[in-house]
């Protein structure tokens, strides 16, 4: 039997978990019910098991019938804090927290992967690390994971993961090689001056101005800085200052993203980020305080695994449009397990506009087509197979 004819035997169970942990999301690091459902299955598949990895992640080892190569498949369990407003029968009933990126989709495909990676393992060409990883949203759930040991003892050879993509329909797959997915920065600028009244701006250093000329000149990065043949976003999405009409104030907040594919992007961008902050907060009289995070790292598939899997795509799902163009400025923390180990990340086309299913990510109303699911599920395990196989 193909993997598609098995993973469309088990779509029922598919949906089911998908939905059920649709229905009791959990935010990064509280991953608590999801993380036992996980660990139940994989223990129960005949796994070798360890829980609270990277707080509330779970790996499972599936020894094949050689012990290398070594292929880590990651799928996130993290929910967000949205409450959810699509109506569904499996909506939330988790007040405030809702599955709005899908990653209730990924946990339920992992588990049928791993269901039907170990009805196979005899015949398995290598062993698989199954990796169930909290917090994706922000919180830094892979560099948890990293930091706990996930990449030793065995250290992966590859590494794999997959997200739905709501802004393409069921049966598009994005496979790009190379980069495909943007590296993120966060930040929280402080700049203070000196407060007063706002009669007598004469005797202040008013932080507003400095915040106001920063913010401007800011844009002027991407523009005026960043090749126009590469790619970035600055974005300011947060600014907080003053109390009142009469009162110019002692300081003023703003956070934002920075965002961009190639790592010299990245370092001439938050090069620029620093000097406009510090010299104009300077020249208004004004000190700038910069907390800077790096969040991820751009995706940069491996193009030899790109390739392999879009192949692999093709061959499972015969309505495969396989798209070797794809990116995205959305970032993904799965790009830390990529950094030094060959990966290929894989976007599942998951929305049905005839039914309403493409609200875009993190969208109260999101929710996806569970057609792709059973596909995702077959193109793994075959994939899986296909990468140890190649790397024998
Ligand atoms: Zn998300
Ligand atoms: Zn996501």
């Amino acid at each position: 039997m193909t993997f598609l004819a098995q993973a469309l035997k088990i779509k029922d169970q598919t949906i089911a978990w998908r939905r059920d942990l649709h229905r009791h999301p959990e935010l990064g690091f509280k991953e608590v019910r999801t993380a036992q459902i996980v660990a139940d299955e994989l223990t129960r598949l005949g796994m070798d098991v360890t829980t609270g990895v990277g707080k509330t992640g779970v790996v499972g080892m599936l020894l094949g019938a050689a012990e290398t190569p070594v292929l880590l498949l990651r799928f996130d369990m993290d929910a967000l804090r949205i409450q959810e407003e699509t109506g569904a029968v499996y909506a939330s009933q988790n007040p405030g927290v809702m599955h709005a990126c899908g990653h209730d989709a990924h946990t339920a495909v992992g588990l049928s992967v791993a269901r039907l990676l170990a009805a196979r393992r005899e015949s398995l060409p290598g062993t698989i690390k199954f990796v169930f990883q909290p917090a994706e949203e922000l919180d830094g759930g892979a560099a948890h994971m990293i930091a706990d040991g996930v990449l030793t003892k065995p250290t992966p050879d590859y590494v794999m993961g997959m997200h739905v993509w709501n802004e393409r329909p069921v049966g598009w797959y994005g496979l790009t090689p190379g980069p495909s997915m943007a590296g993120a920065d966060i930040f929280t600028v402080r700049v203070s001056g000196k407060g007063g009244h706002g009669a007598q701006p004469h005797i202040t250093r008013d932080p507003i101005l400095a915040v106001a000329h920063i913010v401007t000149a800011l844009q002027s990065i991407v523009s005026r800085n960043v090749n126009p043949l590469d790619s970035a976003v600055v974005s300011v999405t947060q600014l907080e200052s003053g109390t009142a009409n009469n009162i110019i104030p002692q300081e003023a907040v703003f956070t934002g993203t920075l965002r961009s594919f190639k790592p010299e992007v990245g370092a001439l961008i938050k090069d620029r980020f620093y000097t406009l902050i510090e010299t104009i907060a300077g020249a208004m009289g004004c000190q700038a305080e910069i907390d800077f995070i790096k969040v991820t790292e751009p995706v940069i598939n491996d193009p030899r695994l790109a390739a392999l899997m879009g192949q692999v795509a093709a061959a499972v799902d015969p309505g495969a449009k396989v798209d070797t163009a794809f990116q995205t400025m959305g970032g993904e923390d799965f790009s830390l397990m990529m950094q030094t180990i060959p990966g290929c990340f894989m976007m599942v086309g998951s929305a049905n506009p005839e039914r309403g299913l493409d609200y875009g990510h993190h969208h109260p109303k999101f929710d996806i087509d569970e057609a792709c699911l059973p596909y995702a599920v077959a193109i793994l395990a075959q994939g899986a197979v296909e990468v140890l196989e190649s790397g024998r």
